[in-house]
């Protein structure tokens, strides 16, 4: 009986170890069994971008070294001060633009949007698996002047590369800012296959008004907006209080009348040739920001900076493409989903626009509009919440008004899956919130967790998230 006992034992023990040997190589050949599906990181606009000297150095091109911004503007100082006496304006305006163009040399993009000098981004985050199971985090880094479609394709790479490093067989996109642009141009271009689940946080693919109206020459400094704008971005910075004060004490100086009169005045003689000069030469030619252009914009921004110059015409056909996409967005975005890919978005609201929009008075998060980070809330002004009896515009059943009546998700694309968080500024970061959403399996919702319902208030000194 005993000798029968040990053998059954025995042989339940090889047998257990012949199963877990099989399951350990497939593991080893076939997939990853850790839990954690990898996680691309798609950065935001301002990464450096290298050039190469002709000893076959490498320099950053952007940011602009400290050294070569004072000599520029060291040269631009004189002319400033004789506009100051003479009232030259049409010199001081040349000055100024000859100062931009050489300052951002180094950046310029050809009439077709491509770099002139050879340009690479930073290095991305190394591919191993010792990154895998360290902190799970691939950082894509690409030069963010680019045509979007070109930076999805070496995203797409990458993507690749990581699966068959890691040998999971999804990633998720983690998309931030600009991000949120390219990522866009990769699942139109390159469907999602390969991505289980898409966070786009502050992200950027329904455009800035703030470039609608740069490249529309719409932009103006309004006095009370360059106030209403320290104030709300300056506390989220976690900016001590006394310089707060201390701005509102100004206030009463009627400084910000005498700065913004300034600004105005030169923006009203400087306009039309920076316009002609700086603002297209540099940036307009960079399709990675003339895409920020909202769709409202679109048309108007295109003719007023490339009108029908034919030198032109491969640039527009570029820019044209990732227009489609950014109008097209939530059909894209919904195939997605319906193929198995799970949406999350996260919106940052609270601080008043740039002081560049003249007295126009919108949700932004200190850079971007809520309204399109958030993929179409509707939104009540900065300085008046909707009112008692407002109901929301889209009735499924649900309430999804703020509580303190700054927002409306129900005209989201993803009103179920999108998150909005009252003070943060652009560049704070949901952490637990993020952490959260990576681990879940399948769609995330609102009502998953009671830790992260749709409304949340953030603490910009831990970058942390909590419910109203
Ligand atoms: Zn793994
Ligand atoms: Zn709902």
């Amino acid at each position: 009986m005993k000798k029968t006992f040990k053998a059954i034992v025995s042989l339940l023990l090889v047998l257990t170890l012949v199963f877990c040997c099989s399951s350990a190589a497939f593991a080893t050949d076939d997939g990853c069994d850790c839990g954690k599906t990898p996680v691309v990181f798609v950065n935001g606009i301002g990464g450096t971008i290298f050039s190469v000297d002709e000893n076959g150095d490498e320099y950053p091109i952007f940011p602009i070294e400290s050294d070569v911004m004072v000599k520029e503007i060291l040269t631009f100082i004189p002319a400033a001060f004789i506009t100051g006496i003479f009232g030259g304006w049409d010199y001081f305006a040349q000055s100024l633009d000859t100062m931009l163009c050489k300052l951002f040399a180094g950046m310029d993009c050809d009439n077709e949007g491509n770099s002139v000098l050879p340009a690479h981004a930073d290095e991305c985050d190394a591919v191993t698996v010792e990154e895998h199971m360290y902190d799970n985090e691939f950082d894509f880094l690409y030069d963010w002047r680019l045509d979007p479609y070109e930076s999805a394709a070496q995203l797409d790479a990458y993507i690749d590369e990581i699966i068959e490093v890691t040998g999971h067989d999804k990633v998720i996109i983690n998309a931030f800012s600009e991000g949120g642009e390219i990522a866009l141009a990769y699942f139109d271009e390159y469907g999602s296959d390969k991505v289980e689940m898409y966070i786009s946080q502050c992200s950027a693919f329904q455009g800035l008004t703030l470039i609608g109206m740069l490249f529309t020459n719409q932009c103006r400094v309004d006095a009370d907006q360059l106030y209403n704008f320290l104030m709300t971005m300056l506390p989220v910075s976690n900016v001590d209080q006394g310089v707060l004060d201390l701005l509102t004490v100004l206030r009463y100086t009627g400084i910000y009348n005498i700065l913004t009169a300034l600004v105005n005045k030169i923006l009203d003689e400087c306009f039309d040739t920076i316009y002609s000069g700086f603002a297209t030469d540099v940036f307009a030619c960079m399709p990675g920001v003339f895409n920020f252009v909202p769709a409202e914009y679109y048309d108007d921004a295109v003719k007023m900076v490339f009108g029908d110059k034919p030198q032109y015409a491969k640039l527009v056909e570029k820019l044209d493409k990732y227009h489609l996409a950014q109008v097209n967005a939530e059909k894209i975005l919904k195939e997605a989903q319906a193929n198995g890919m799970a949406v999350a978005f996260v919106s940052h609201y609270g601080v008043a626009p740039m002081p560049l929009v003249g007295d126009k008075c919108y949700q932004t998060d200190g850079l971007i509009d809520s309204a399109n980070t958030s993929g179409g809330a509707t939104f009540a002004p900065m300085d008046k919440p909707f009112d008692k009896n407002y109901k929301q515009k889209v009735d499924d059943g649900h309430g999804h008004v703020s509580p303190d009546g700054a927002v409306d998700a129900s005209t989201c694309m993803f009103p179920e899956s999108t998150w909005f968080v009252s003070g943060f500024s652009h560049w704070n970061v949901s952490e637990n919130l993020i952490e959260w959403l990576e681990g879940c399996d399948g769609q995330p919702t609102i009502n998953d967790n009671p830790e992260f319902p749709q409304f949340l208030v953030g603490d910009s000194a831990e970058n942390t998230v909590k419910p109203w």
